[in-house]
């Protein structure tokens, strides 16, 4: 009954009439739910509701995934040292990404997933301070040749790039995404030079909002959460996903927290259960089993404090993180 008064509306309703109506739908259903959301802030405190929200999405985000995505770390330092970077940047010394050992890693990726994953995020630390970021976008996209690759930078070095490296983004059709932060950037200018070479740019976060509401992890330096409750309502588990060195973790703080048990002298323990090497024999299958499980890292992690901080710069205080 449904299906045909579908199709009756599809044949005389006109496309263009159909396209309004679809979005005025959205917009009303936006607006409900935000004024429901609205009044349950007034309710009940933001972090109740966002572990609520997490709980609720736990099934579907910690699903095995049908197609990997990964990360691409070029630098493992930044050019802006934000106050508890999730990447544990600020305390990073100057590693970039070895060409010949991405290449290896992309290669054996590519014979696992046949090419195929959902995207690949190119980023660090900051992915721009590479030398070589053109050779990089190559290998992903020889061994990649139809899935969406994106760099995620911070922006402040896009307007010193040469030409190559804009030619080379609309060669292997790479797209960039600024995540915007309180400092000063020439967004009008970065706009048009993307829109002059034709590459697809997308602005993430508000300025503004960043400055009251920068998320920071929060670590345990005992280890003493329980491991699967902070993976189930953590929001990097199952997305976030690290390929470093032929080997994938399940998110940035697993991957490079050897930088904070480096400066400040801990041992917040990473062991080869918490990663899976991808040159190993196992199928793709094993491989995305591995990567919606918790690990015995995420007993380090307190997830349920994730909490909203100022943005400023990172003044490498341990307190930034635990
Ligand atoms: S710009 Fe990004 S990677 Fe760099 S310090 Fe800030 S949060 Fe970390
Ligand atoms: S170690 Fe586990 S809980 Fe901690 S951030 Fe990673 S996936 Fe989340």
């Amino acid at each position: 009954m449904l299906k045909t008064i579908k199709s009756f509306y599809r044949r005389i309703v006109p496309k263009k009439i159909r396209n309004f109506l679809w979005n005025i739908k959205r917009i009303i259903k936006w607006i409900i739910n935000k004024s429901i959301e609205t009044i349950i802030l007034i309710i009940i405190p933001k972090k109740s509701y966002r572990l609520f929200l997490l709980k609720k999405s736990a099934k579907k985000r910690l699903a095995k995934r049908s197609l990997l995505r990964f990360d691409i770390h070029l630098a493992d330092h930044c050019n802006l040292k934000c106050k508890s970077c999730l990447h544990f940047s600020p305390l990073a010394p100057e590693v970039f990404q070895d060409i010949t050992v991405l290449e290896r890693d992309c290669k054996r990726l590519a014979e696992l997933t046949g090419g195929r994953v959902e995207d690949i995020c190119v980023l660090g630390g900051e992915p721009l301070l590479h030398p070589r970021i053109t050779d990089c976008l190559d290998i992903a996209r020889k061994y990649f040749p139809e899935d969406r690759i994106y760099i995620v930078t911070n922006g402040i070095l896009l307007l010193k790039q040469p030409e190559e490296f804009w030619q080379n983004c609309v060669k292997n059709n790479i797209g960039i995404d600024i995540s915007l932060y309180p400092i000063h950037l020439d967004l009008e200018k970065i706009k048009q030079t993307a829109m002059r070479h034709d590459i697809k740019i997308a602005f993430r976060g508000r300025p503004k909002v960043q400055r009251r509401g920068w998320s920071r992890q929060t670590l345990d330096l005992e280890g003493k959460q329980n491991a699967e409750e902070s993976h189930r309502i953590c929001e990097l588990a199952n997305f976030c996903i690290q390929l470093v060195d032929g080997k994938l973790y399940q998110c940035e703080t697993a991957a490079f927290v050897k930088y904070f048990n480096k400066y400040f002298h801990k041992n917040l323990e990473i062991t080869e259960k918490d990663y899976v090497g991808i040159h190993q024999e196992k199928s793709l299958d094993e491989i995305l089993e591995f990567l919606c499980k918790p690990t015995p890292f995420c007993r380090y992690c307190n997830t349920a404090e994730v909490d909203c901080v100022e943005w400023e710069h990172s003044k490498e205080e341990i307190s930034e993180w635990v």
